[in-house]
């Protein structure tokens, strides 16, 4: 196993809960089998995952070392994420397989939906944000509220739905800082519009709150509790309708696909996103979302965060879906330059 690392600037600065970002520090990862080589990459994005720092620590024990096995980076997810990705990536090629194909039950999904999102701003941005979403062909667009006072976030929830019009789902992302009065106040208003759902509303170790939320006539999405708290204290709190499912911050792929399979057993859907990664990571993104069966629009639009990407991206968005990949692994031969060392 080898690793490289890279970073990466953003078009503009990120806002995490650990302040603001210019761009994306990372590693390519390249696995050798049998003279096939399979591409990952670990970006981490500290809030979400462990540092850079942890995470090459971990990619080094694992080259070198091995002191670890991937199945004990519970605490690295970026990198166990990396390495599985390069590893899975392998097996597909190795297999003559698409990703999808490798890692689905059934048959794979051929295109992915993926949600627009409008971050905040004002009452006409919002809306003015919505009806381009929408006229480039996304079906699906994700506001971001949480940043205003909660008559102007209803406001634009409003001029949301009014700028989508009636047969675009739309949802809302609080990111947790909600109180549960506003929480509920912004979620009767949401489920008038006909918002899918508002994501975290309120703060990621309340899942007792959460599930207190539910039933109110607007689904509720966990992202960061299910990053903080894990996935299976959310499912048996019951305090989600659906869980936001970050490969990246997961610890890889094939988790992913069992948290998902775990969800689904109790009637919870799952969307899947990306911590703003470059093209290998989000392309591997693509394949998890496209192995599961039903699977909605998911965050996987996140491509034009970045000024500049480690290879063209052979999964665009287009008019609001991704068309998976057909070619042996995550791509084929998109990613060849990639897979001998620079
Ligand atoms: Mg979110």
């Amino acid at each position: 196993m080898q690793y490289e690392p890279f970073s990466l600037d953003l078009t503009t600065p990120l806002s995490t809960s650990r302040g603001e970002i210019e761009r994306r520090e990372g590693f390519l990862i390249r696995v050798e089998r049998d003279d096939v080589v399979g591409l990952g990459e670990a970006t981490p994005l500290p809030g979400w995952t462990e540092s850079i720092e942890e995470c090459e620590a971990a990619l080094t024990d694992w080259s070198e070392a091995r002191q670890v096995e991937p199945a004990e980076m519970g605490e690295t997810p970026a990198a166990r994420h990396g390495i599985e990705l390069a590893q899975v990536d392998a097996d597909a090629r190795a297999a003559g397989e698409p990703l999808a194909t490798f890692l689905a039950d059934g048959s794979p999904a051929d295109s992915v939906p993926v949600n627009a999102t409008v971050g905040d701003g004002s009452v006409e941005s919002t809306a003015g944000a919505t009806r381009e979403a929408v006229e480039s062909g996304y079906r699906a667009v994700k506001v971001k509220v949480g940043a205003r006072d909660s008559d102007v976030d209803a406001a634009r929830l409003r001029a949301a739905r009014e700028a989508a019009g009636d047969g675009v789902e739309l949802r809302a992302d609080a990111n947790g800082v909600w109180d549960v009065p506003t929480a509920e106040r912004l979620l009767d208003v949401a489920a008038d519009l006909d918002f899918a759902y508002v994501e975290q509303p309120l703060a990621a170790d309340d899942l007792r709150g959460h599930a207190e939320l539910r039933g109110r006539g607007v689904g509720i999405a966990l992202d960061e509790s299910v990053v903080s708290v894990g996935p299976d204290r959310v499912l048996t709190a019951d305090a989600a309708d659906i869980l936001v499912c970050k490969p990246m911050a997961l610890g890889g792929p094939r988790r992913t696909l069992d948290v998902a399979r775990r969800a689904a057993a109790r009637g919870v859907d799952v969307v899947v996103t990306t911590t703003i990664d470059a093209v290998v990571a989000r392309v591997g993104a693509v394949h998890v979302a496209a192995a599961l069966p039903g699977i909605s629009a998911c965050g996987l639009a996140t491509g034009s965060v970045l000024s500049a990407d480690l290879a063209p991206d052979p999964a665009p968005v287009e008019e609001g879906s991704i068309r998976v990949p057909t070619g042996p692994g995550l791509a084929g031969d998109a990613f060849a330059a990639l897979r001998t060392k620079r």
